[in-house]
């Protein structure tokens, strides 16, 4: 019996849940990737007005 499948441990992901930090603060959580943004919940919060976002909740 040959195991063909490979172990697909250790690759690095690059979409995913956790898988970005935020470019602002740098921590890894609920980024918000739309508009491009990859800013964390916090930091969105803290941007969002300057970018002429309404509030986002
Ligand atoms: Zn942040």
């Amino acid at each position: 019996m040959i195991c063909l499948v490979k172990v697909r441990h250790g690759k690095p992901r690059k979409f995913g849940k956790g898988s970005r930090p935020c470019k602002r603060c740098g921590q890894y959580g609920p980024v918000i990737q739309k508009y491009d943004l990859m800013l964390c919940r916090q930091c969105f919060r803290e941007v969002a007005p300057k970018m002429g976002f309404r509030k986002y909740e």
